[in-house]
This record gives C-alpha cells, structure tokens and sequence, in this order.
C-alpha cells in the first residue's frame, strides 16, 4: 500500500485522459496537490456517459450513496433538474457540471479534443536520467482533416477513458445472418421503438433487468436469458415472471435463425423481432502506446490501472479516492512499494480471485467487497470523512430493497433523509 514519504512535495503536469465523472474527480484531487492539470475530452461537454439524451431508468444508486465526499449530492429544484433520490442520468450531469463550477474545473477541460496516441516520449523531450516524460497527440473533433492535431509533453498521464464505450458481444451461431433487429443495450435509449415487438435479451445482469422493466409496457413479449437460470432466479426476478405474463426467462441461446427463430439450449424456441445484447463492455485504450507496459488480456487491464477501471464500486467515491492517491504519489508525497512487491500482490489477488472461481473477464469487478472495507480504507489512506451511520444504513437497506423489489426500490425509504436536510440548508443559505 502507498505510504506516507518523506520526500519533498513537487507538482507535476499532468494529461486526464477523459471528463466524465473519473477523470472529473482526478482531476480536482491533482489540482488539489498542486499539480497542473489539462483535461482532454473528445465530447462537446464533461459528463461522460451521463451527458447523452434522454433515457429511461434511474439510477441503482441513490443520491446518498453518488456524492463526492464534500460534495453532496444534494436535490435542487428548477432549471430542468430531477430531485428524486434515485434521479434520472440527466440529473448525474447537472450534479457534474455543478461540482466543476464549484470547484472550477472548467478551465483545465479542453473539450471536443479526441486524444489519438499517448507514448513514453523520446529521452531527449525528458531530462537524462529523470523520469520518462510522456507525448500526448490530440486533434479537435469535427475538424475537416486532421491538420489540428497537437502534440504536448507531460510528466504524467491519467487514463480515464471510461470502460462503458466499446461493447461487448457475444459470439452466437447465427448471429451473422440474422435478418432482424440487433443491438447492443449501449444503443438502447427509450422502450417506445420496441412497441409490439418480441424482444430476446442476452444477459440478465443489471443492464438485462433494467431495460426488460422498461419494456415490458410496451412490448408484446420479453424474453430474458441468463447462463444459469437458477442463479437468475432471484426472489426479485421470481416476483417479476409471477407478475408479468409477457416475461420469460430462458438459458443462453443456442443459435438463430434465418427465419428469426431464436432457439436455447434447452431445445426451447420463440419467433423474435429484436435481440437485444445487454452483455457488458470490453476495456479499450486505442490511444496507448506502451510498449507492452499496458495490456488487455481477457478484459483484465495488466502492469499499469488508470481512474475509473473497477466496476461494481461505489462512485464518484472510488475515483476520488484512486485520484487522491495517484495525485499523492506524483506529488512525493507519497511513496509506491517496490516494484516486485506491488506485483507480487496483483499476482496473488489474480490468483484468489482465480480460486475463487471468478473468470478472468470479471477481475476488476469488485462489487463482492463488503462497504465497510471501502469506508475502512477511505479513512485510513484519503483522510476521508466518516461514513455517517444513518447514510450507511440508509445505502444497505437500499440494497436490500433491490434485491427484493426490481420495480419498486427505488420508491421504497421515500422519507426525508439528513440529505434533504443538507439541500434545504444549502438552498436557504443561496437565497439569503
Ligand atoms: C447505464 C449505467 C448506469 C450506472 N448507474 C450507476 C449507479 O446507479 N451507481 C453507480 O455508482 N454507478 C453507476 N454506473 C457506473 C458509474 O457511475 C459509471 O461507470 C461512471 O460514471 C463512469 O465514469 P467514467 O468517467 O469512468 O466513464 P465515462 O462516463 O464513460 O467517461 C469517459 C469520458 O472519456 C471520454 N473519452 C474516451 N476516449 C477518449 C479519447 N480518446 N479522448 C478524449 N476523451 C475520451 C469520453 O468521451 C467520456 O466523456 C452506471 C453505469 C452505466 C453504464
């Protein structure tokens, strides 16, 4: 673990890959400690994936648990805003514009740029025998050609490039020749196109449940698929399928017709108009050029872990808390273990997740880590304040009331929390 160092405390210049909400929060920890810092992201505003059109759904979080540690993630009123305790994706924008604006973020974005290559540069852009120092190429989005692309050194880079970008797909027989309507659930936005359709969904895991909810309104018929449906069936599913007749569960498909029959394994078969893929999203970092420093093996991300990789972590917490250490670290404030050590530990948590029988493909998700051990952690290396119990009891029971209720957690513990008590002091404290 990074420890505390004795080494004087230096800024740095430093390239975030990325202004959704991971490189948001690297960056105001790295301005923080002092370094100077130059956001690079290829959209027209920050927000990442939270900054698109409408979509249905909310979030599974509530706001409770999506604040930055001094940045609550309070409700506020008019201008478009949602203050529902589990608010649509828009309102988690407006959330991240108002913490740039808060902490005057802004200025170190430059939008519309789309980084193209970022390398270890040649010796002599570094001092002899320093660090190496690192070319960042760039160009502006929406140029005609490719004449504004910009190079600049830096002393460091953090990748935040966002893991929910480049979807993953399945490798089903048929696939190719399927005439009929497919997509990935990254393309999905609204159940209205789906209307009197038989829809197949692959995957039934967070994004499965959440866009088969949203269309069971709508469509004729929906058809979820898990690899194992005993582990499918959840108390929450099981509610779900006595409820809706138009719902089915089914084991992983067999194959696909020409003629739009989609048959199981189990020997099972139903005539669709869409299948729908909600099956996750491989890492991608089409820029970097490492020299094999960095690589993708099965969707574990080896040597090198930027902001924002984990999935199943409460965020913005867990960025904040990698982009305070890394911002620590440049700084000397504090020091990394050697090298062979802090392998030596990836190897070992490869190999217990490995016995534990997790695949390879889920190594960065670490939604199985009990909350007290990120709180733990927080107080112990990021000096972060203390978890407040009602906020830690309010979370879990949110959780709970998930795993129980698909439809209706999120109307469930509607009573005011200290959280609307925090957004009302900070409206009153605005209007005097
Ligand atoms: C549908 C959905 C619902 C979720 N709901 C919750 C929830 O309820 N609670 C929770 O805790 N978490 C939730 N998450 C997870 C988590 O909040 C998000 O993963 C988080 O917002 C990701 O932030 P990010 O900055 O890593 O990625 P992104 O939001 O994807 O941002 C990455 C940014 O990098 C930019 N970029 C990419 N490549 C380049 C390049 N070459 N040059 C310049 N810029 C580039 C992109 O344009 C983008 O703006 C959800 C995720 C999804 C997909």
């Amino acid at each position: 673990m990074v420890c505390n160092s004795k080494l004087p405390v230096q800024w740095k210049k430093v390239c975030v890959v990325g202004a959704g909400m991971a490189g948001l929060a690297a960056a105001r920890e790295l301005r923080r400690e002092g370094h100077a810092v130059r956001v690079l992201e290829q959209g027209g505003d920050v927000g990442g994936q939270w900054r698109g059109g409408p979509r249905t759904g909310g979030l599974i979080s509530p706001r409770e648990a999506m604040g930055f540690t001094d940045f609550p993630f309070v409700p506020s009123s008019g201008g478009g805003r949602d203050p529902r305790r589990f608010p649509g994706h828009r309102e988690v924008f407006h959330y991240l514009r108002d913490f740039c604006d808060a902490f005057g973020l802004m200025d170190a974005v430059r939008l519309n740029t789309r980084v193209l290559r970022v390398a270890v540069a040649p010796r002599r852009q570094g001092p002899a025998g320093g660090e190496p120092k690192w070319v960042v190429r760039s160009v502006r989005v929406g140029e005609r050609d490719d004449t504004d692309v910009q190079e600049e050194v830096f002393d460091a880079v953090v990748v935040a490039n966002g893991d929910y970008s480049q979807p993953s797909l399945p490798t089903i027989k048929g696939m190719e020749g399927w005439r009929r309507r497919q997509l990935h659930s990254h393309s999905y936005r609204l159940p209205e196109p789906f209307r009197g359709d038989v829809v197949v969904m692959v995957g039934c895991s967070d994004s499965g449940q959440d866009i088969a909810l949203d269309l069971i309104g709508v469509s004729r018929e929906v058809h979820l698929t898990a690899k194992s449906t005993e582990e499918a069936t959840t108390p929450a599913m099981s509610k779900l399928l006595s409820k809706y007749a138009n719902l089915h569960l089914h084991p992983q498909i067999e194959h696909l017709g020409e003629d739009g029959t989609v048959v199981f394994v189990d020997g099972s078969c139903v005539v669709a108009d869409t299948v729908m893929y909600c099956t996750g999203y491989v890492y991608s970092f089409p820029f970097l050029e490492t020299d094999g420093k960095v690589t993708v093996r099965d969707n574990r991300v080896g040597s090198l872990s930027f902001v924002g990789v984990p999935r199943k972590v409460p965020a913005p917490w867990f960025f904040e808390a990698q982009g305070k250490l890394v911002a620590q670290v440049l700084s000397g404030k504090r020091s990394l273990p050697p090298e062979e050590e802090m392998m030596r530990s990836v190897e070992e948590h490869y190999r217990a997740r490995e016995a534990a029988g997790v695949p390879v493909k889920y190594t960065h998700e670490l939604g199985s880590i009990e909350p007290l051990k990120y709180i733990e952690f927080g107080k112990k290396y990021c000096d972060f304040p203390r978890y407040e119990d009602w906020r830690r009891e309010f979370v879990l029971s949110t959780i709970r009331n998930r795993d129980e209720d698909l439809e209706t957690f999120r109307d469930q513990a509607l009573d005011p929390s200290p959280l609307h008590a925090t957004g009302a002091a900070m409206a009153s404290l605005a209007l005097n």
